[in-house]
């Protein structure tokens, strides 16, 4: 799960690691208190006005604008508060900006572009050891850093049963070049973001810019941090950060009903029981000339209900031009699914998309007997390959 800057700039001070203090606001005119309230707190007079979207490249994008009085505060809220933000990660479509986050300016006039840092920690799967990613070269351009000189981008993997030892953070921090005070805080910021990436069950953290201040503070200036969905259960406080505003509504709409669902581009939609026939299915749909419209499994329990659920999600999509429902009778019977198949669109009533049905397993010729019996616009085949025809006649 995402969470907005604010959010885990939120959890990031809980930890205790040094941020850009920021308060959210809705409206400009919230903004215009959030900042007279940052100037007593910090001593502010200049202020950063941050558009709050689950999407990096905000700054590039026009979201990000200094302000250097309250009422370039107000008006810059005003300017960026139900904008349509679009950034490299948005898409062209972008994003309808609600809340933005008023934060103190951390930069002093003249300072140098070296001052700001990249630094990320996540999970290496194939090493099984945590990682903390980490650049001189931060700021803006850090795809462009990692495309062109990946040699500037520095790796140090942490042994998760062991955790983060004092001579991994003071290398890091040598290695960012720094020295004095900044190398003190510097270790300090490390250990208190290690321990917050592993305290709270996140498969990344990434802060992009560090900043270090010309009076030697090392702070986080932006925060993108992702939970590990499968431990959300143990933080009910990170679960209630959830903006589903930010998510694709079919797949929160699909995770309401327990089915594993994402999203994709194409024109054929698929439902299947197991992820790995899942994915074979997106392969054969491939072959046949088609593309995948989602990945979409509805487990063990392939029933009236859920292949119901699943059709309806498919069926929002208005890019969809045929549906293959994929299904293994292993310890569900084909000709309950069929049953289930059949039901399910009698629900929803008026379809205009085929749908071809492929049983194979248990009960496989009874079940493809009640789909060629039911009257519906619906195609059976038990053989993979008849399937995948079937999909190529009405793709082409
Ligand atoms: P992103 O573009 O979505 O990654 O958003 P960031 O939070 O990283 O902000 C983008 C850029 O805004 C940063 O790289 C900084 O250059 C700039 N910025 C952020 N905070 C401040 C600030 O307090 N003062 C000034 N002058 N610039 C800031
Ligand atoms: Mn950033």
């Amino acid at each position: 799960m995402n969470i907005h800057e604010y959010q885990g700039k939120e959890i990031l001070k809980s930890f205790g690691v040094a941020i850009q203090e920021g308060i959210v606001a809705e409206t400009p005119e919230k903004a215009v208190e959030a900042a007279k309230q940052l100037k007593e707190e910090t001593g502010t007079g200049w202020w950063v006005i941050k558009a709050q979207i689950h999407a990096g490249g905000r700054g590039k994008g026009g979201g990000v604008k200094l302000a250097k009085s309250i009422d370039e505060v107000k008006q810059r809220a005003s300017d960026i508060i139900g904008m349509n933000l679009v950034t490299h990660q948005t898409g062209p479509e972008g994003k309808l900006v609600s809340k933005v986050l008023v934060a103190q300016d951390v930069y002093y006039p003249g300072e140098s572009e070296t001052d700001e840092f990249y630094m990320s920690v996540l999970l290496n799967r194939s090493t099984g050891k945590n990682i903390i990613m980490y650049s001189t070269e931060g700021g803006m351009d850090i795809e462009e850093v990692a495309e062109n000189t990946p040699h500037l981008i520095h790796k140090e993997e942490v042994e998760p049963g062991v955790g983060l030892q004092a001579f991994q953070a003071r290398k890091i921090a040598f290695n960012l070049g720094l020295s004095g005070k900044a190398f003190k805080e510097m270790t300090k910021f490390v250990d208190a973001l290690y321990k917050a990436y592993v305290a709270t069950d996140s498969s990344m953290f990434e802060i992009n810019p560090v900043l270090k201040t010309s009076d030697n503070k090392i702070l986080a200036v932006d925060a993108k941090v992702n939970l590990d969905d499968n431990a959300l259960f143990r933080h009910a406080d990170y679960a209630a950060m959830r903006d589903l505003s930010e998510e694709d509504p079919s797949e929160t709409e699909a995770s309401k009903s327990n089915l594993n669902f994402v999203k994709l581009d194409g024109n054929v939609g698929c439902m299947v029981n197991g992820a790995g026939l899942a994915m074979a299915t997106m392969d054969i749909i491939k072959l046949s000339g088609g593309d995948p419209a989602n990945f979409l499994d509805v487990g063990g329990g392939a029933n009236a209900t859920t292949v119901e659920a699943g059709l309806k999600i498919i069926l929002n999509d208005p890019n969809v031009k045929a549906i293959l429902i994929n299904i293994f009778g292993g310890i569900v019977r084909c000709d309950r699914v069929a049953n289930g198949v059949v039901e399910a669109y009698k629900n929803i009533g008026e379809i205009n998309v085929p749908i071809i049905v492929r049983l194979q397993g248990t009960n496989a010729e009874g079940g493809k007997k009640i789909i060629d019996e039911s009257g519906l616009k619906v195609y059976s085949a038990i053989t993979l390959k008849e399937a995948s025809d079937l999909v190529q006649q009405i793709v082409n």
